[in-house]
C-alpha cells in the first residue's frame, strides 16, 4: 500500500511538473503525451485524474475553450486568455483596465476571482481568415 501511494505521489508531481513546463496552454492529451514519454507506465485515466484533481486544489487552471478540448495552465496567478478561433492557440493576456464587476449589494455573493478568454485570430492566422472572407 505504502508503494501505491508513493508510486501516486511521485506520478503526481510529475504531472503537475509538465504542466508547468509546457507554456502552450496543453490540452489533456498532449500532458498526457509528455508525461508517458518520461514515464510510459502512466495511464491516461491517472493523468485525467490527477489533473482534474490539481485543477479543483487550486495547483493548475482549468480552462474550457469554445468548439475545442479543455486547457490545463501551470500559471495560476490571474491572468486572461486568447484563443484563436483559426488554430485554437491559447494566448496569455494582459489587460489593459482591471476588470470590476457592477457592485450588486442585493446578491450577497463574494467575488474571488474570475475567468476571461476573448477570442480573435492569432497574428499566423489573420492573413487566412481574410482569405477565406474575400472568397
Ligand atoms: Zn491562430
Ligand atoms: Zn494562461
Amino acid at each position: 500500500m505504502i508503494f501505491i501511494r508513493e508510486r501516486n505521489t511521485v506520478q503526481r508531481e510529475l504531472i503537475l511538473e509538465t504542466v508547468r513546463s509546457l507554456h502552450t496552454h496543453p490540452t489533456a492529451e498532449e500532458i498526457y503525451g509528455q508525461v508517458t514519454a518520461r514515464c510510459p507506465s502512466v495511464s491516461r485515466a491517472t493523468v485525467y485524474r490527477n489533473l482534474h484533481q490539481l485543477a479543483e486544489e487550486g495547483k493548475i487552471l482549468h480552462i474550457g475553450v469554445a468548439n475545442g478540448p479543455d486547457r490545463f495552465d501551470g500559471t495560476v496567478s490571474q491572468h486572461c486568455h486568447f484563443h484563436c478561433k483559426k488554430c485554437g492557440k491559447l494566448l496569455d493576456l494582459e489587460l489593459a483596465d482591471p476588470v470590476l464587476p457592477k457592485p450588486c449589494p442585493d446578491c450577497g455573493h463574494t467575488v474571488t476571482g474570475y475567468e476571461l478568454t476573448f477570442s480573435g485570430y492569432c497574428r499566423e492566422c489573420i492573413p487566412a481568415a481574410e482569405y477565406t472572407k474575400s472568397n
